[in-house]
């Protein structure tokens, strides 16, 4: 029987759409997405391109490569204007961190400076920053939607089909073919291709067969609120007591981290401490009006901590690529650069992040 697609990509969020716009390039690809692009994290995302994170702002995998390959993705796609590198400013929120951030500083002059607090102040005065500021003039922020949107348009312009409200409930594969079933509403539907890449983000925990793989859900939310007028346009992206980005005459707040949840409903409690915590940040933004909140679930590999990419335990055509945790833009992009060169040849993907062998 023919296939339907070289690649049948299930998921539309931000993995889904970088493997689509990759992949468009050199084989036929059919995207299967159960709502709509960027339903998922994605769409909850506050966009922070962020090198260096966490308390101790150790440098993300692979950083430089991960860094170059958001901008080599937008502009090969045509959106490079999404991600204009404005910097993320990183406030010492925490006694130690000053150490932390002058090594990071110190290891990677390239990447990073250390702000003492009246250089800090000087620069950004609406940011509580008395105990200085790690400026990190390569991150930024990109509207996580829009970049979905953007590489899924690229995709069909090489002639990639994507289906919206079409959610796969099932797959298997044969020595021939992947084989999944789309839910058509009356009916289901099969579709063959040589391979399926499940790229499902927070749709894992109904399919036993990911579930196994060692996933987490974590839920966060994020809070758009009106820029108060005291902030002004030049305003930069922070990170330290939860994160602010700027988006046009609004700010996006983020975020808090929910392991017992039963559905993904924005919480007002969680708006509240988002809210509050931002605020010990930037003082103006106490009382900014919120005009939006949305949640989503990241998905985290419970041991490594890492994306997952390859062949399924068992499986030669059904593969995933999924776990992006919290820095999908910079884990994502860099995946999909290579993932021709990884169909071809499984064993090449990198090992922190390889499901071949395993
Ligand atoms: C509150 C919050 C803030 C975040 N902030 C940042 C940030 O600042 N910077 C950053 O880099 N990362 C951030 N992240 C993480 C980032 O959002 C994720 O790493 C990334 O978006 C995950 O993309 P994904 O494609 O794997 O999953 P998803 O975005 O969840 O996409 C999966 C898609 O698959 C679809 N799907 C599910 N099941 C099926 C099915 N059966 N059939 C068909 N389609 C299906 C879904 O509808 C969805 O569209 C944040 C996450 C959250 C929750």
């Amino acid at each position: 029987m023919s296939h339907d697609a070289d690649v049948l990509i299930v998921g539309a969020g931000l993995a889904g759409a970088c493997a689509a716009f990759v992949l468009s390039q050199t084989h036929d690809v059919h995207v299967l997405e159960a709502e709509e692009p960027g339903a998922g994290a994605s769409g909850a995302a506050a966009g922070l391109v962020n090198p260096f994170m966490g308390r101790r702002a150790r440098p993300v995998w692979r950083l430089r490569e991960a860094l170059e390959a958001v901008s080599t993705l937008l502009t090969w796609s045509g959106a490079s204007a999404l991600f204009p590198q404005r910097g993320v400013l990183r406030p010492v929120v925490a006694d130690e961190q000053a150490t932390a951030f002058r090594e990071a500083a110190a290891e990677h002059p390239d990447l990073a400076t250390w702000l003492p607090p009246s250089d800090a102040h000087g620069r950004f005065s609406g940011v509580a920053t008395e105990q200085g500021a790690l400026w990190v003039p390569q991150g930024g922020a990109i509207d996580v939607r829009a970049m979905v949107r953007a590489l899924l348009e690229a995709a069909q312009e090489h002639d990639a089909v994507v289906e919206s409200q079409a959610p796969v409930l099932y797959w298997r594969e044969t020595p021939s073919a992947a084989v999944v079933e789309v839910d058509r509403g009356d009916d289901t539907e099969e579709l063959r291709a040589d391979r399926v890449l499940l790229a499902l983000g927070q749709g894992y925990p109904r399919f036993p067969e990911l579930r196994r793989l060692g996933l987490d859900g974590v839920k966060g939310q994020t809070v758009r609120v009106q820029r108060p007028s005291a902030l002004n346009a030049s305003f930069p992206p922070l990170s330290g007591r939860g994160y602010v980005v700027p988006d046009d005459d609004t700010l996006v707040l983020g975020s808090n981290y929910d392991n017992n949840f039963d559905n993904l409903t924005p919480d007002p409690d969680a708006t509240d401490y988002i809210q509050e915590k931002t605020a010990r940040m930037v003082p103006d933004l106490a009382g900014a009006e919120v005009i939006g909140e949305r949640a989503g679930v990241r998905v985290k590999h419970t041991d490594t901590n890492k994306p997952l990419l390859g062949p399924l335990p068992d499986r030669t055509r059904l593969w995933t690529f999924t776990a992006l945790g919290s820095k999908g833009l910079l884990t994502a992009p860099l995946l999909a650069q290579a993932l021709p060169t990884y169909l071809e040849d499984p064993a090449s993907i990198p090992d922190p992040v390889s499901l071949f062998g395993r």
